[in-house]
């Protein structure tokens, strides 16, 4: 039994999920005539009470749209020091949209309004870049899965209405915080100008990302899409997975955050951990104490079928999944509590 907490992304589709891509109907996407991604689309706009939905290959080359689709060349987005836009898109900002990054050392990944406030350039002074974008991510992936207090998300959004910038949600995990903090769609649709929300994350599907706006940013998204070479033909059967995942796999995260919780408590007994941060979501971030070296921890984890990822600067990271089951889960328990 190998326990794989390297990535949720790691998860393969479930029977359910295999059958609904089998019988898919599918047509040719670009011609907008494939019904399942439409459904898809529809679907999400729907939920999250935004007027269209656009489905693409990755998360990344939807942040990437949604970064061209606000901003300039020349111009500057804010987003935390940990961002995903930042930090693992292959400086994606710089090459497509000719766009520098003003990054704010937030809590855990999130940024507040009043740091925001003040990152932005002076508008009458022309030596500064032009700041047009901020971006929040929700929940952070390097941040451990932490989830915006929603109140904040709303004075993001009073400072963004001030000073005339466009509001975009890095939202891979978004459904991780719905659920777990009980939050309604339509208050994100309500807020963000556009929002990005993985569908080969938690909730399991092999490929995916939809970018929800108002018609008129995803009239523009959809060209942008086709610049980037996203533009897919029969992916219908792709998008039957999205859709499996949207009825049947985001209630269930609920127990991959507390499967979290359950290691965070675990880890934090142990006497060889100096720290767990807080543990809100999926994703639990933690440091060993400076006597045991990471190295040996990682080899020792891997002899006895344990993975998980190193996210520099001492911290390791653990990702519950759809395909962590119960019985993996005492057993890391387990091995966790007898290592020493
Ligand atoms: C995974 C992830 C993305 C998108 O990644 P892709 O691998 O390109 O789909 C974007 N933002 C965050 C925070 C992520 O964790």
């Amino acid at each position: 039994m190998i326990i794989d907490l390297r990535s949720d992304t790691l998860t393969k589709p479930t029977p359910g999920m295999l059958d609904a891509i089998l019988s898919a109907k599918t047509g040719d996407d670009v011609f907008k005539e494939d019904p399942t991604v439409n459904e898809l689309e529809r679907r999400f706009a729907e939920k999250f009470g935004m007027e269209t939905a656009l489905y693409f290959p990755t998360g990344s080359m939807s942040n990437q749209a949604a970064i061209k689709l606000h901003t300039q060349p020349g111009d500057q987005l804010i987003c935390d020091k940990w961002a995903h836009v930042y930090n693992f898109e292959a400086g994606g900002a710089a090459f497509n949209s000719g766009v520098t990054c003003n990054l704010l050392d937030g809590d855990r990944g999130m940024i507040t309004a009043a740091a925001i406030e003040e990152a932005i350039s002076p508008i009458s002074n022309y030596h500064t870049p032009n700041t047009t974008l901020v971006c929040l991510e929700n929940t952070t992936n390097k941040g451990g899965g932490a989830c915006y207090d929603f109140n904040e998300i709303k004075n993001v959004r009073k400072v963004c209405d001030d000073y005339d910038l466009g509001l975009h949600l890095d939202g891979a995990r978004l459904m991780n915080a719905i659920v777990a903090k009980k939050e309604d769609p339509k208050e994100y649709g309500k807020v963000f100008d556009s929002i990005s929300i993985c569908l080969s994350k938690g909730m399991g599907s092999p490929i995916g990302t939809v970018l929800l706006g108002n018609n008129d940013l995803m009239k523009r998204a959809i060209r942008i899409r086709k610049v980037f070479g996203g533009a897919m033909r029969q992916i219908g059967f792709m998008a039957a997975a999205g859709l499996y995942a949207l009825d049947n796999q985001v209630e269930r995260l609920a127990e991959d955050h507390k499967k979290a919780a359950e290691i965070a408590t675990v880890l934090n007994k142990q006497s060889y951990i100096e720290n767990v941060e807080p543990t809100e979501t999926n994703i639990v971030i933690f440091n060993l104490i400076d006597e045991l070296p990471l190295d040996k921890f990682i080899n020792d984890m891997n002899e006895k079928n344990v993975k998980f990822s190193n996210m520099g600067q001492g911290k390791l990271r653990m990702v519950t999944h759809l395909d962590y089951s119960q019985e993996m889960h005492d057993r890391l328990l387990e091995i966790l509590s007898s290592y020493q």
